[in-house]
């Protein structure tokens, strides 16, 4: 049976869900893009026989109509800026100030700098040092008397980064004042500083932006188990994106999670095996917290959880271990069931690393707060992360097989024994 199933997961399968996907554009929480994201997962789901339903959820949606940042003194030039997802919008016509470095961006990096009614820049020093949380920030800033934030990317091109503090606790995701943000590529932040060196630079910044609650659906797909249907084993993976085209983040994971769900229900298994299909993981995972709120009498009967999220593009594919929040204490995935994954990748001859996670946890988050044993396959260091690079073409497709093999193997495994142990 398992040698079925290998057979049956195809990398060429799961990224023509990744190009459809792709495809939608926007497909943020709440979007037009949201709805037909949710429209094709159900429909593959039922293709496939399984039982579909769906939880309603309610959160913060943004819109982005117009990101930008125009250099009016000393010359006169317009930059490509991306606006940080929820952040305040600039007044109509923009905000119009001379600019200030402030380093890192840090309460220390303001010391003997004046920047009221300015425009404070920050830059970020290198990959491991993304400061992807920016309603820190955006305090900071707002509590020194500036007007707005400008955050300079490592690479050369702007990505979409967060209008939140980074925190667990859904209660406390926005800072309570900040000031508007937005990023800017290092080739342009590069040409900013030179000009900033050179004398005084006065620039406007407009951001034309929306936040506003919508509300959207979690999509579940459920294979009903043929002996033990009550027991459950999960896959989780969220469909939404930070900015289009989110193909490594995360159709990639979406793409995976429908091609598991295709060989899976080819051989059928005796415990139910759900797919869930979230959203508004973008921020800090508000969709898989209330989805986890409305089934919380459901949680003991998830016997593992696997979580795929963003497997495609960069570093070495690896399993979350501790990940980190700044107002609670760490979450641990599951050592017993990331153990029994490993075995299962090196038997099929995979490479997998281990890793911590030191800005936050994925959607497992949720579930493991409420004793679900979880894994979480992720990819560290993608270059385009929340970028328009994040497209088809610069995916590393064969990782979806990859994924694909060791989580329905180890399902299968999971499923095979009558009794499955309590994973710590
Ligand atoms: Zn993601």
């Amino acid at each position: 049976m398992e040698r079925r199933v290998r057979d049956e997961i195809s990398a060429v399968n799961a990224m023509k869900h990744v190009k459809f996907l792709s495809d939608i554009g926007n497909r943020f929480v709440g979007s037009k893009g949201d709805k037909k994201a949710i429209d094709y997962v159900s429909k593959e789901f039922k293709k496939l026989g399984l039982t579909v339903d769906k939880t309603e959820i309610s959160v913060p949606t943004f819109r982005e109509r117009e990101t930008k940042l125009t250099v009016v003194k000393p010359v006169k030039k317009t930059f490509q800026c991306v606006a940080s997802y929820f952040t305040p919008p600039t007044p109509k016509k923009g905000v119009t100030a001379p600019l200030v470095y402030v380093g890192g961006g840090e309460e220390k990096d303001y010391h003997g700098k004046d920047v009221e009614g300015k425009i404070a820049v920050m830059n970020e020093k290198g990959m491991g040092d993304l400061k992807f949380w920016m309603g820190r920030y955006a305090a900071t800033a707002k509590h020194h008397g500036a007007l707005a934030l400008i955050s300079i990317h490592v690479m050369p091109y702007p990505y979409r980064t967060s209008w939140e503090i980074g925190n667990n606790n859904v209660e406390n995701r926005f800072p309570e004042e900040g000031v508007p943000t937005a990023t800017l590529s290092c080739v342009d932040g590069q040409e900013l500083m030179w000009l900033m060196g050179g004398g005084e630079v006065e620039a406007c910044l407009k951001l034309d932006v929306e936040t506003r609650m919508a509300k959207s659906h979690v999509v579940r797909g459920v294979l009903k188990g043929r002996e033990i249907s009550e027991e459950k084993i999960s896959i989780i993976a969220h469909r939404d994106n930070g900015i289009p085209p989110g193909a490594n983040d995360n159709a990639s994971g979406t793409g995976t999670m429908l091609e598991i769900a295709r060989a899976l229900t080819r051989v059928g298994t005796r415990r139910s095996v759900e797919f869930i299909s979230c959203t508004a993981e973008e921020g800090v995972t508000a969709g898989a917290y209330q989805y986890v709120q409305a089934h919380k009498d459901e949680m003991p009967s998830i016997k593992a959880l696997f979580n795929i999220d963003m497997i495609s593009t960069g570093g070495r594919l690896n399993l979350v271990g501790r990940g980190i929040w700044p107002d609670t204490k760490p979450l641990e995935h599951s050592k017993d069931l990331n153990r029994m994954v490993l075995k299962v990748a090196h038997e099929l001859g995979y490479e997998l690393g281990s890793m911590v996670a030191s800005w936050g946890v994925s959607e497992s988050g949720r579930f493991i707060e409420h004793g679900v044993p979880a894994v979480w396959f992720w990819k560290p260091d993608d270059p385009y992360y929340h970028s328009v690079y994040d497209k088809p073409e610069n995916l590393e497709p064969n990782m979806l097989k990859v994924v694909g093999d060791i989580v329905a193997i180890t399902i299968l495994r999971l499923d095979a024994v009558d009794k499955i142990p309590k994973f710590k």
